[in-house]
């Protein structure tokens, strides 16, 4: 099937992006990587009056270090973030997660912004943004606002963007000293959105959980934070006990769907081990050194 007719605009500023989508009325949709966007148009399950290609927009790409503040502008690919040293050096799971984000065809052209704006609840940017408590920094009429990650994803597939906001980039602190990351997903094939995922922060200090973030994709309407498995964690031993008993506040605290990948159950399993699993990883990463 072929798109529907659409008008393509292509401004060479974030004021006229929004200035674009503010003129179409909720009709304009931006375009980033295309990734998602195209075949949503090619199935005519978008059918937008406008597109709005932020690919002349400047200074949307890259990734700005200040200390241990991250910034990483919208129109960045995966890729790039993915092969970024540095990032990866201090914050492993950023790399882990991206390295099984579809295939490198699709993370050479893809992109974080696009990634975070469509917020499939099975796509691995959410999941990662918030275990790193990061933020969305948006662009509108009225000038810029900042949007934490767990406000920013409202429900399936849906965010906090109003219709004339451009999403500009997100923006993190690195996990503080001492502490290991890791993140796990399955999938039926390699390069297919995961069943199950968990992406995981563990800081130990004084031989105790200093900081833990834990946070799951694929198991509801939107990526989430294990609050309760965390709580359980927080000020323990990092034992594989208390990792178990951790993991097990999951299943309850989650509400994946039967579908033609797998059942709620198999989700609910998955989300146990892999989480079980990335604190192991992420433990050994935190006590060899690797921080982030
Ligand atoms: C075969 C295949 C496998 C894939 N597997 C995975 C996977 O395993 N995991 C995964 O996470 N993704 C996967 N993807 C999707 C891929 O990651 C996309 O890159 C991503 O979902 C969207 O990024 P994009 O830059 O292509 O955005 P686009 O497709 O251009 O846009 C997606 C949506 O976000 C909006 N948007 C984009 N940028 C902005 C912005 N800056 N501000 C406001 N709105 C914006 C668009 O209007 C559109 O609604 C796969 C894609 C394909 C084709």
């Amino acid at each position: 099937m072929k798109p529907a007719p659409f008008d393509y605009l292509a401004p060479e500023s974030i004021a006229d992006a929004v200035a674009a989508l503010s003129e179409y009325g909720g009709q304009a949709k931006i375009l980033a990587g295309g990734q998602s966007l195209i075949p949503m148009l090619a199935f005519r399950i978008a059918r937008p009056a406008a597109l709005i290609d932020l690919g002349r927009v400047p200074g949307l790409t890259g990734i700005r270090f200040e200390g241990d503040s991250i910034a990483i502008g919208a129109m960045t690919t995966h890729r790039s973030v993915e092969l970024n040293e540095e990032l990866n050096g201090r914050c492993p799971m950023v790399a882990d997660a991206l390295a099984v984000l579809g295939h490198v065809a699709i993370r050479n052209v893809g992109t974080v912004g696009g990634s975070l704006a469509h917020a499939d609840p099975a796509a691995e940017w959410p999941a990662l943004a918030l275990a790193l408590d990061a933020s969305m920094a948006v662009a509108g009429p009225h000038g810029e606002r900042s949007v934490p990650i767990a406000d920013f994803l409202t429900g399936w597939m849906t965010t906090a963007l109003l219709p004339e906001e451009v999403l500009v980039g997100v923006e993190f602190l690195l996990p503080p000293a001492g502490t290991g990351s890791a993140f796990l997903e399955v999938a039926r094939r390699h390069g297919d959105f995961a069943l199950a995922g968990a992406a995981v922060a563990l800081g130990i200090e004084d031989g105790l959980v200093s900081h833990v973030r834990i946070a799951l994709l694929g198991v509801g309407m939107t990526a989430v934070r294990a609050n309760e498995a965390e709580d359980l964690l927080a000020g323990r031993e990092p034992t594989l006990e208390a990792f178990d008993t951790a993991a097990d506040a999951i299943g309850p605290s989650i509400q994946p769907l039967d579908d033609q990948q797998g059942t709620a159950d198999y989700k609910r399993h998955l989300s146990r081990v892999l989480t079980i699993r990335a604190l192991r990883i992420a433990q050994q990463r935190a006590t060899d050194g690797a921080n982030g």
